[in-house]
């Protein structure tokens, strides 16, 4: 079992990311950035340092050979050929030369020199006008680093390649890195940073893969083949767990799954109130391969499908074909149900590497989602067209995120209705009463949602987003966590003011944020009037028993006596009094 190692039992509470309770020995993929330290050194340590810098070229060639082979099976040659950009960086003889033509005249150890030029090299690249040149800045990073790892011999693991079931332990795993985990494989992981909104998380819900993450030293405390616990129902990790604690999390596990499958006769019904008032429980994806899953958690339709996994972790940009065939195929599995397209929400936390995103300091307020679609339009005209073609095939819809006015909005709309245009021009039929929303996850949208109302068929509250803006609280810091806060006061005023002026104008408003997931707060948002909830597939089964388990009065009840609070801990206190009277088995 791993336990032989016999370390002292080590308790760490970190974020709750992805439910659910895993079990198993601990892979060290990453620490923290290694602090690599200016020494000094002698003349006799010149040959060994330059000796050192070769080998690690040598083994940096060979892991990027490795890669690349296996992404040539597993994927495809294109997919492969990314690594040549690699390849050639390892092959610059102005590079080699520099770092031991440095390290002979400064004597300096290579760690020192090597992570000097590197930066050096990123600093005159990002001033350069050629596009081409600039996208190689992270080709130059990767490749640094890499090097970098072998010197210190230290490897980051490749995750597709794992032969047994582990614990990944790493720093920090970003949302492409998650993507391209096995649930075969990896039995949870948890990480230093992040925050429960960040998209790592959201990735771990979707792969239904347990998680806790901003542990803050999870990754110094672990040594590889240590025997971890994974609680990620309450963002608890324990380290080589005593007999007693492994006995008591095997019992906890059994619990949870025979509540699971309890939960699984709900598939097949609505979610009702007892006094007849229903509502949607629809799901989000961030692939078409968790479909499955959505149907078999009993989610009535796609209320946020996250089209911009579809860019990452490749070479190109997906074509309109491509697009086309995928969201088809979403379109065709999920009918009748609806399915909720979102564009291109890139930036923040998400990137790729073939686009030219420079670098920000402000990421999240920066050049993302929408306003990036609207300076790109043969990107953004390509995805609109792909979803337009495939709304014949069911039941879609497509929505902006991250407006903030109306003028961006109305662009937004301009665009789709030059879309339209050329597509009747070429005879290709889509649905033309394709429903349009908007995002509402920046306050000043929220403000003036009467205004937005007006131009759209739909609101869908992103509160990952709009928590983050209205409390300037980063989702993705750990050390912050503490302040991101749904059940601030502010937050519900501002729910209720966007539901309020939706309703007014005659329009419905769904949440696709990590909020309406959570079973805490379902009876305030159904008493706020929420008509569609949007949530990862595995959170649906409970919610529907919440709202199967209570009237529509008593959840207006709830609201109206939440909003008479003025801090979030006696809404929360409130709450989990309320929710324990509906449900009283349930786990908040
Ligand atoms: C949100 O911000 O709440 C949202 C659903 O979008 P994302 O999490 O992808 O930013
Ligand atoms: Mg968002």
């Amino acid at each position: 079992m791993g336990n032989e190692i016999n370390r002292e039992e080590i308790t760490l509470k970190g974020i709750p990311a992805s439910p659910g309770i895993a079990m198993g020995p601990a892979f060290l993929i990453e620490t923290e950035e290694p602090a690599v330290h200016r020494r000094q050194i002698s003349d006799e340590e010149i040959p060994n340092e330059i000796s050192r810098f070769e080998d690690a070229l040598i083994q940096t060639r060979k892991e990027i050979l490795e890669i690349q082979k296996k992404i040539s099976e597993e994927m495809s040659s294109e997919h492969a050929e990314i690594f040549n950009a690699h390849l050639l960086v390892l092959e610059d003889k102005m590079f080699l030369e520099e770092v031991i033509s440095r390290l002979r005249k400064e004597k300096f150890t290579v760690e020192y020199i090597l992570v000097d030029v590197i930066k050096k090299y990123i600093k005159v690249f990002s001033r350069m006008d050629d596009e081409y040149l600039k996208e190689r800045i992270s080709d130059i990073d990767d490749v640094g680093k890499r090097i970098l790892r072998h010197l210190i011999g230290q490897q980051r693991q490749d995750l597709t390649k794992l032969k047994e079931k582990v614990i990944v332990v790493a720093y920090n795993l970003s949302p492409s890195d998650t993507a391209l985990m096995h649930k075969e494989s990896v039995l949870g992981f948890v990480t230093d940073i992040g925050g429960r909104t960040s998209h790592t998380a959201i990735m771990a819900k979707s792969l239904e893969i347990p998680a806790v993450v901003g542990l803050e030293k999870v990754s110094r405390w672990v040594k590889n083949g240590d025997y971890l616990i994974v609680n990620g129902n309450e963002g608890i990790v324990i380290i080589n767990p005593r007999e007693e604690t492994l006995k008591k999390y095997q019992e906890e596990l059994l619990r949870f799954e025979e509540f699971t499958r309890r939960l699984e006769g709900l598939r097949d019904l609505p979610a009702e109130t007892l006094d007849g008032y229903r509502v949607k429980i629809v799901a989000n994806i961030e692939s078409p391969q968790e479909i499955p899953s959505v149907l078999a958690h009993g989610a009535f339709g796609i209320g946020l499908y996250r089209t911009e996994y579809f860019y990452m972790n490749r070479k190109d940009l997906p074509s309109e074909e491509e697009q086309y065939a995928a969201y088809r195929r979403v379109a065709i599995q999920m009918a009748p149900h609806s399915v909720t397209i979102r564009t291109l929400d890139l930036g923040g936390d998400k990137f790729v590497s073939q686009l030219d995103i420079p670098y920000e300091i402000n990421p999240f307020m920066g050049w993302r989602a929408i306003r990036f679609c609207l300076a790109r339009p043969d990107i953004f005209k390509t995805q609109l067209s792909a979803i337009l073609r495939a709304s014949l095939d069911g039941k879609l819809r497509l929505m902006y995120p991250l407006i903030s006015g109306i003028e961006e909005l109305q662009q937004a709309n301009r665009i789709l209705r030059e879309v339209k245009e050329d597509l009747r021009k070429r005879n290709i039929c889509f649905d033309e009463n394709l429903e349009v929303g908007a995002m509402i996850e920046v306050p000043s949208a929220a403000m003036i949602s009467d205004i937005l109302a007006k131009e759209v068929d739909f609101f869908s509250i992103g509160t990952n987003d709009l928590i983050q803006y209205s409390l300037a609280v980063d989702r993705v810091n750990e050390k912050i966590a503490y302040l991101y806060e749904p059940a601030h006061p502010a937050i519900l005023r501002i729910i209720k003011n966007i539901i309020d002026s939706a309703h007014s104008e005659g329009i419905w408003v769904g949440m696709c944020g990590e909020m309406a997931g959570e079973v805490l707060f379902i009876p305030l948002l159904l008493g706020l009037g929420l008509d569609e909830f949007s949530v990862s597939p595995v959170t649906v089964p409970e919610i529907k028993q919440v709202i199967r388990s209570m009237t529509i009065s008593q959840a207006k009840e709830i609201a109206r006596e939440c909003l008479t609070f003025s801090t979030s801990e006696e809404i929360l206190k409130f709450l989990r009094l309320k929710l324990k009277e509906i449900v009283p088995e349930v786990i908040v």
